[in-house]
């Protein structure tokens, strides 16, 4: 056992780097979604493919000839693969696992009674669909099941004509990794024989198959029809088998629609006839032209996969060994006050009552206050750290919700809740609305277990206890007396969201706008295909898109800083003007998202203008414009908001310190917001502020780390303060308490921190992805699961018999900074409603 398990795991050492040459430093732990082909078999595909001459199926000739025996050679190994006898079983070549429960949705829905359905609650989305074609469906959890095996039927008698049964479930959770037994077809095949009705039993061997076995010659098999995905188990073709017993072929000899290579003869005249081939039911069921160069693939792809690693029991053994180390690691990881930090779903394992279970490990992580971490914020990491595991429903409803114990009505608001940016879970009631999934794979070794342990250890266990903070001096007095030694040391518009930044040159002075600085995000490139602005999260190129606002000569200049093809423009003119008639320049209105919010933005025609952006991202896109002043879906509306840890309210009453070593304001639990303002394209506020002081600290603590500091740019503020020079500084995160503050003579409202995503990686000079300084943020400014750098806030019109000097509020470099406030209660103040809590991710 030992010995063997060894010798595996140190075959796939030696050979990874070689076959999967894509894992590099990456810890891929997301199988049951989908495994990775090896480079042997991509190379035996490529000589296959480039070597022999194949046709399409459908003809006479010889390179058709060669590819249709290639095809019934590949059926009848598949069959062998999965231990069918071909007498008993029909394999059917189907798009995915998918098209296979599809195809018998449609045998059974075409039987003249119809059916009724009864699926297991481990079902996963593709099988519960099937739901939606019965004339009555259930979902069964496991004593549901034993109840009816026990002779319960779970369906009301039927008087006349009864409809066929369909019982579906899957042999292995592809959430949890539970296997349901076998024995479960005999057992209704036994009560079947007692009813009048015919039931028919549809197992989804998807994420059983992907890891071990599927043994069809097991005298305990009865299922009718059997579903899985070739590429879980081999990574290559993309390719789906439905596998039927032949006893229940006739459930399809009603099936009513026929594709090309299905039929004998068609009659298209007064008579309208057709003769389905008769041979055998893959003729019948393989409708149109079948994918033949995959089937071929498939052939390489068991011999290669046989070759690499042997037997699937030999991978079922080595799998199951890893999840039981990962889900015993993961269980026994403990925070320094002794509470666990994983909530496990799947089963833990017991040497003493050892369960059969696939490797799937699904869990939750929480703080030591017992507080549930949000997925948004574990993937961000995880992303970072290239540890690449499966988050969220996991196409597994009714098992999810059975284990968060979710109620409809909490699924279907977290549903009108989370089209926004993702999800966030417990917005609400503090429980999940996800989990965490890692499944393991054929080619996973202990190291990927180690390092995916090591990561969560990393981030996720608070390996000291919480002290209560000090008894801090009053805050007030302490900022206050620095307050006036600070001044701005930089101000920066983004013209077009997401994309470089124009910083105003000392001595201009710029317009404070009430939706943000003047020009701040007015434009944003918006993909033709998706609709979606485009973000830097996701085309970290657009960091070098650097605009220039030439306010003399009216344009908007926009050069691309990365390497441009030869004889490709590097820069282009936008007018900004913002009335299309006294131009030469077409818009069209178009809706698009941003930050999942839908607007209407004007987009421009013009193909010089389109292309050069289109071309220095390699991504189709259009440039659109949002002017200030719009309604409806043309208007936005501030969504920054005080967070928790910012509220003053309270006393800090033995309040352990939010961010350990930084004076912070201890939490209050209620939510306020101020009145939200407009903005343009920025994500949630009109203008975003950092400290100096906060930086230098946080590249304190990234340099201790070993890694390099980071620039300031990266994250990507309008205005930047710092102390005036000589003078000492205000303490670092000090603004995180601020209120209200004075720049120059002009007030402004801080409107609450800003929630940093992982774009703060991206090297603004290089378009480069890096992991500071999210890994140190992570580990030092996380707060309730979330990561906080800067604050948010917009202009505030102190005075209003100031006259037009206030009408036209003016800031530049060199402006000193006066905090005015710091804690008192919010005077317009409104209470949040649920639903506008938005989550916030950084500006762009
Ligand atoms: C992956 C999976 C499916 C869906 O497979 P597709 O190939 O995407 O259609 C269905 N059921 C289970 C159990 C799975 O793991």
């Amino acid at each position: 056992m030992e010995l063997e398990r060894y010798r595996y795991n140190s075959a796939v050492e030696a050979f990874r780097d070689e076959e999967y040459p894509m894992l590099q430093d990456s810890v891929y732990l997301d199988h049951a979604g989908s495994t990775l082909c090896s480079k042997s078999l991509m190379d035996a595909f490529a000589k296959e493919m480039t070597s022999v001459l194949y046709g399409n199926p459908h003809s006479g000739s010889s390179p058709s000839q060669h590819s249709s025996s290639r095809i019934d050679q590949v059926r009848i190994r598949l069959l062998d693969f999965f231990r069918a006898d071909p007498e008993q079983y029909d394999l059917v070549f189907v798009a995915n696992a998918t098209a296979g429960v599809k195809l018998v949705v449609e045998g059974m829905r075409s039987l003249p009674e119809g059916y009724v359905l009864a699926y297991h609650q481990a079902c996963h989305t593709s099988v519960v669909g099937a739901r939606e074609e019965a004339n009555e469906s259930i979902c069964l959890d496991d004593t549901g099941v034993q109840s009816w095996l026990g002779g319960k039927n779970p369906f009301k008698p039927k008087t006349c004509g009864p409809p066929a049964t369909l019982f579906a479930y899957s042999a292995q959770s592809h959430m949890d990794g539970r296997r349901y037994p076998l024995s479960w077809t005999e057992q209704l095949k036994q009560c079947e024989a007692q009813s009048s009705s015919r039931t028919l039993v549809l197992l989804d061997a998807a994420s059983l198959s992907a890891t071990s076995q599927l043994d069809l010659s097991d005298p305990r098999f009865a299922a009718d029809f059997v579903v899985t995905s070739l590429y879980k188990i081999f990574g290559f073709p993309d390719l789906g088998v439905l596998l039927v017993r032949r006893s229940a072929e006739p459930v399809f000899d009603r099936r009513r629609y026929f594709g090309g290579g299905t039929v004998d003869v068609v009659l298209c005249g007064d008579e309208q006839w057709h003769a389905p081939k008769s041979y055998s039911l893959h003729e019948r069921l393989e409708d149109g032209t079948l994918p033949f160069h995959s089937i071929i693939a498939a052939d390489m792809a068991i011999s290669t996969h046989q070759r690499l690693f042997g037997s699937m029991d030999r991978i079922s053994a080595h799998t199951a060994y890893l999840s039981r180390e990962l889900c015993r690691g993961l269980h026994s990881l403990r925070h320094a006050n002794g509470s666990p930090v994983c909530h496990i779903y799947s089963d833990i394992p017991d040497d003493a009552a050892p369960v059969e279970a696939g490797p799937v490990v699904c869990f939750n992580l929480r703080d030591s206050r017992g507080l549930w971490l949000g997925l948004g914020e574990f993937e961000k990491l995880a992303i970072l750290r290239k540890m690449h595991v499966r988050t969220g429903g996991v196409c597994s409803p009714a098992a999810l919700a059975s284990a968060l114990e979710l109620q409809p009505w909490e699924l279907k608001r977290n549903l009108s809740a989370g089209i926004r940016c993702g999800e966030d879970s417990g917005r609400f009631t503090n429980k999940p609305t996800g989990i965490i999934r890692a499944s393991l794979g054929a080619m996973n070794t202990q190291s990927d277990v180690s390092r995916f342990l090591a990561f969560v250890q990393e981030f996720f266990v608070e390996e000291t206890l919480r002290v209560p903070a000090q008894a801090t001096p009053t805050l007030k007095s302490r900022f206050l007396d620095n307050a006036s030694e600070m001044q701005v040391k930089s101000i920066t518009v983004y013209p077009i969201k997401s994309c470089s930044g124009f910083t105003i040159p000392p001595g201009v002075c710029w317009e404070v706008r009430p939706e943000g600085l003047a020009w701040d995000r007015e434009w944003c490139l918006v993909h033709r295909g998706s609709g979606q602005a485009l973000s830097q999260k996701r085309y970290p190129l657009m960091a070098l898109l650097q605009p220039l606002l030439l306010l003399n000569e009216n344009v908007l200049r926009v050069r691309y800083r990365g390497s441009t093809p030869k004889g490709q423009p590097t820069q282009v003119d936008i007018s900004l003007s913002n009335n299309p008639s006294d131009f030469d320049v077409g818009f069209r209105q178009t809706s698009s998202r941003v930050c999942g919010e839908n607007i209407s933005a004007q987009s421009y025609l013009s193909e010089e203008i389109n292309n050069f952006f289109s071309e220095s991202l390699g991504v189709p896109c259009m440039l659109a414009r949002f002017p200030a002043g719009g309604r409806g879906a043309s208007s936005r509306l501030s969504k920054a908001r005080l967070q928790k840890h910012q509220k003053t309210e309270k006393p800090p009453s033995g309040q352990p310190s939010p961010f350990p070593g930084v004076p912070s304001p201890p939490e209050s639990d209620s939510e306020q917001q101020v009145q939200p303002g407009k903005i343009l394209l920025s994500n949630e506020s009109p203008i975003l502020m950092i400290s100096a002081s906060s930086v230098k600290m946080l590249n304190q603590a990234i340099t201790e780390s070993g890694a390099p500091a980071v620039e300031e740019s990266a994250f990507r503020a309008n205005v930047v303060i710092e102390a005036v020079p000589g003078q000492c500084s205000p303490p670092p995160y000090s603004e995180d308490s601020w209120r209200r503050i004075r720049i120059g003579s002009h007030g402004f409202k801080l409107l609450g921190a800003c929630q940093r995503c992982q774009m703060v990686c991206v090297d603004q000079t290089t378009g480069e992805r890096k992991q500071e300084p999210f890994v140190t943020l992570a580990k030092t400014r996380r707060l309730n699961g979330k990561v906080f750098f800067g604050t948010h806030m917009r202009h505030e019109q102190l005075d209003q018999s100031a006259g037009s000097v206030a009408l036209r509020p003016m800031i530049q470099v060199g402006d000193v900074v006066v905090v005015d406030d710091q804690e008192e209660e919010e005077e317009d103040g409104v209470r949040e409603q649920e639903n506008a809590e938005g989550t916030t991710l950084n500006m762009d």
